[in-house]
């Protein structure tokens, strides 16, 4: 097989990043195939809670070449966002093609890639950008008991509202942001006791500061030293958050800039610290194990909820894809981004595989631009 100009670019996922890449893409003039897996654009944003709004800011989430309405407000609702992808989608006349799941890729004869996908399709592009999502495959710790557990236990992304836990003992498990949301969602909408088992005390910080973003000192501190960002973090925390260690969530021993770094990016107060200063939140110990309908917590102790919501976050899943190609680091993340490929994998792009505390559509944004541009060179 040899590449020719006319071989399409193909873009793995229709979510954020990849739209990005595909409208970036064919305003340079290359040909962008966008193959999605589900029947619609957006499908994470379709299937995320429904009380979900972005944390981080209308203007720094917009995507290459479409401002998000000024209507949406400035912490844009989650369907509002799923509106944006499809205006996008219209606007930039990018080419979809939904159902469409690829299973694997591998590297054409001559340069170029190999795609095989559902229905046993087999394409071929001159080059591949997976935007699979960071977020792709629900991740259930293996606790010990966990499979004969007799309660119920959902991860979060089976979650929606609060509705079906109105007057329910409800423990869920994790304080990223998505936990410490779904707490203060069923605190707020009638479950009868919420409890959050934490494992890492997290760095929470407020969506706003007399009107200042925190996604903007997120932005500022990407080019800061991490030892100066953890200083400054502690300063500012200390004068926007309450000291909640009576309530059983002391101020973390390690800096905001050392954890993010880690992977642990802070978590946005959307009503967690009153839910916890109230008492309708209650902190508790991580899990460590299930036995018969209870929990077995790290303390030692043990609950018995009615419900169990695991926010124990998601693989990136892409070992089936591409595990073969040399391409992904001992935890399974691509070992390159941007405009870089990895070494043995010219060609073959990543866009969306970190989490940076500047806000991930802002710098999907950017790496789109980046490798765009990168491809358009290459022609
Ligand atoms: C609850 C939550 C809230 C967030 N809030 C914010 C925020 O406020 N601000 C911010 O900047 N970021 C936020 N993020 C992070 C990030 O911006 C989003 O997760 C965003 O959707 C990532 O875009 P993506 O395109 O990389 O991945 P996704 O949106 O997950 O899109 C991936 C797409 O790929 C498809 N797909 C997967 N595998 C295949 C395959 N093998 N073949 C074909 N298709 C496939 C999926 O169906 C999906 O449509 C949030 C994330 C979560 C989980």
């Amino acid at each position: 097989m040899v590449t020719t100009p006319q071989e399409p670019v193909y873009v793995i996922g229709a979510g954020p990043g990849g739209l990005a890449v595909a409208a970036t893409l064919r305003a340079r003039g290359v040909r962008a195939v966008v193959l999605e897996r589900s029947d619609a654009v957006g499908a994470s944003w379709r299937g995320h809670y429904d009380r979900l709004r972005l944390h981080t800011t209308r203007r720094l989430s917009a995507l290459p070449g479409l401002r998000i309405p000024r209507s949406y407000g400035r912490w844009v609702a989650r369907a509002d966002v799923v509106r944006y992808l499809e205006t996008y989608t219209e606007t930039h006349e990018l080419d979809v093609v939904t159902g469409v799941e690829v299973h694997r890729i591998d590297p054409g004869e001559d340069g170029g890639w190999v795609l095989h996908a559902t229905g046993g399709r087999r394409l071929t592009g001159r080059a591949v950008v997976v935007a699979t999502g960071f977020n792709h495959t629900p991740r259930v710790p293996s606790w010990p008991g966990r499979d004969t557990y007799a309660g119920e236990l959902v991860h979060a992304r089976e979650y929606r509202n609060p509705e079906r836990y109105a007057g329910k003992d409800v423990l869920v498990v994790g304080i990223g942001n998505t936990g410490a949301e779904i707490a203060a969602d069923l605190a707020g909408g009638g479950a009868a006791r919420v409890r959050i088992a934490v494992r890492t005390v997290p760095h929470i910080v407020r969506r706003t500061t007399a009107g200042w973003a925190s996604q903007r000192n997120g932005i500022l501190m990407r080019r800061l030293p991490a030892r100066l960002v953890d200083l400054l973090g502690t300063g500012m925390n200390r004068l926007a958050v309450p000291d909640l260690s009576a309530h059983g969530l002391p101020r973390p021993d390690t800096g905001l800039a050392t954890r993010a770094r880690a992977g642990a990016i802070p978590v946005q107060d959307v009503g967690l610290i009153d839910a916890v200063k109230a008492g309708t939140v209650e902190v508790v110990a991580a899990v460590e194990s299930f036995d018969g309908d209870e929990v077995v917590l790290a303390d030692g102790s043990r609950i018995a909820p009615d419900a169990v919501i695991a926010a124990t976050g998601y693989r990136r899943g892409l070992e089936p894809l591409l595990g073969h190609l040399d391409a992904l680091d001992e935890r399974g993340r691509p070992v390159a981004s941007g405009a870089r490929s990895p070494r043995h994998a010219p060609g073959l792009y990543f866009i969306g595989f970190s989490n940076p505390i500047s806000g991930m559509l802002r710098e999907m944004a950017l790496d789109a631009e980046r490798i765009a541009r990168r491809i358009a060179r290459t022609r």
